[in-house]
């Protein structure tokens, strides 16, 4: 069977809706069109089902109850409504928040954003594995502090934080954990009671659900947590997150949450054993090639390498038939390395020549083997016009040469 190009491996990035979720949301789009609101008639009644339904969809998913559960616009939010809600909220029992500098912008940003407001942010570093050092995090914690946020699992190198242990560290220290959970929810096995999570963010399109729905989860109890709304107007979702609520997008999202529950196990298997064969293919192939991040603690689904001695950029262009992500992704016009890759200590070089792998639920072993077989040409034929790599090759200790001046 011919292989249908583009390969989409980017699921990082976003997930191609799941068919089953769009059926779930069809009769929301279409006849069930009411406002989850409004009390007095039908139309509203069957729209605030389909609300209630995917809130207890989504809660069982990562063992909340659906109370317990603020539908938002999508993970960016749900991490805006988490720390300025918490720092707002909190504000008369400290300052200090404690996030690593690996986390995703909506966290960093936001975390920048607070600063200027006047709270004080510890962005803890991480060990060449990609993960923060519990001593570390057990040391930053002072009277002043009110909030710990650290992601469950790096969108960019897949890495999983030991959540469980900075959950109970937490709770020993009487803070508030956040939790950044998009990546993890689905993937792997995610509960905020054993975990001891406090809130919890999660996004629809990262899990074969729709764009511009997710969630986040607010503890009720064991403490019973409160952020002050980013949104006035109504008091929809107990009051913490106002507006009317995008019931097709929240059908989606709980469709998603419970094909992923029911299917996540299997799923998982089939993907880390895909990502493997890759991982294996490439490192047989070629050498010189690095894992960026533990492969100990990791989403089954992300492989994270860099490829010395050829530019990121390039390769890119030579597997233009496959989508995937750079760490030297141009951010806006300059050539900047990934922040997460330099924040594991990779040189610049390695920072640039990285490409994040993701597998998702729709590629195939046929789409692996294509894409092995596809870098590993690129690859040795991009290293066949480096005079870096015929020196390495002939023994030269590139760390010695002395290049001429300009
Ligand atoms: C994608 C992503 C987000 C942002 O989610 P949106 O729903 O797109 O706003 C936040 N954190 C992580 C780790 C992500 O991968």
């Amino acid at each position: 069977m011919a292989i249908k190009l583009p390969i989409y491996m980017d699921y990082h990035a976003t997930t191609p809706l799941d068919p089953r979720v769009l059926d779930a949301m069809m009769p929301y789009l279409t006849t069930k069109f009411g406002n989850a609101a409004s009390r007095n008639h039908s139309f509203g009644w069957e729209a605030e089902e389909a609300v209630e339904t995917a809130r207890k969809q989504i809660a069982d998913l990562i063992g909340a109850n659906a109370k317990e559960i603020i539908f938002t616009s999508g993970a960016t939010e749900s991490n805006n409504l988490a720390l300025k809600g918490v720092a707002e909220m909190y504000a008369e029992r400290g300052n200090h928040i404690i996030t690593a500098a690996t986390e995703h912008k909506a966290i960093l940003d936001t975390c920048k954003r607070l600063e200027k407001h006047g709270c004080r942010v510890t962005y803890l570093p991480v060990t060449a594995s990609g993960l923060i050092d519990l001593d570390m995090l057990r040391e930053s914690i002072t009277d002043k502090t009110i909030l710990v946020s650290i992601m469950y699992a790096n969108n960019e190198i897949g890495v999983i934080q030991p959540v469980a242990e900075i959950g109970k560290i937490c709770k020993q220290k009487g803070v508030l954990f956040h939790c950044d959970g998009v990546q993890a929810v689905g993937k792997v096995p995610v509960n905020v009671i054993q975990d001891n999570i406090d809130l919890l963010s999660l996004s629809g399109h990262k899990i074969y659900g729709p764009k511009g729905v997710g969630a986040l989860y607010v503890r009720r109890r064991n403490p019973r947590v409160q952020v002050t709304a980013l949104m006035d107007g109504g008091g929809h979702e107990r009051g913490m997150r106002s507006g009317t609520l995008n019931v097709p997008g929240i059908a989606g999202l709980g469709e998603a949450c419970a094909l992923c529950r029911k299917e996540m196990a299997e799923e998982s298997a089939r993907l880390g054993a895909l990502r493997d064969k890759l991982k294996d293919r490439l490192a047989a192939s070629l050498d010189e090639v690095y894992i960026n991040g533990t492969m100990e603690s990791r989403l089954p689904n992300n492989l994270n390498i860099s490829f010395a001695f050829v530019e990121g950029e390039s390769l890119l262009m030579g597997i233009n038939d496959i989508a995937v992500s750079s760490g030297s992704a141009c951010t806006s016009a300059t050539l900047e390395p990934s922040y997460v890759l330099k924040a594991l200590g990779a040189g610049d070089d390695i920072a640039h020549s990285s490409i994040r792998f993701g597998l998702g639920r729709f590629t195939t072993e046929e789409e692996v083997d294509y894409v092995a077989d596809k870098v590993i040409d690129v690859v040795r034929k991009l290293r066949e016009l480096s005079p870096l790599y015929e020196m390495f090759k002939e023994g030269v200790d590139l760390s010695k040469v002395q290049w001429a001046a300009h």
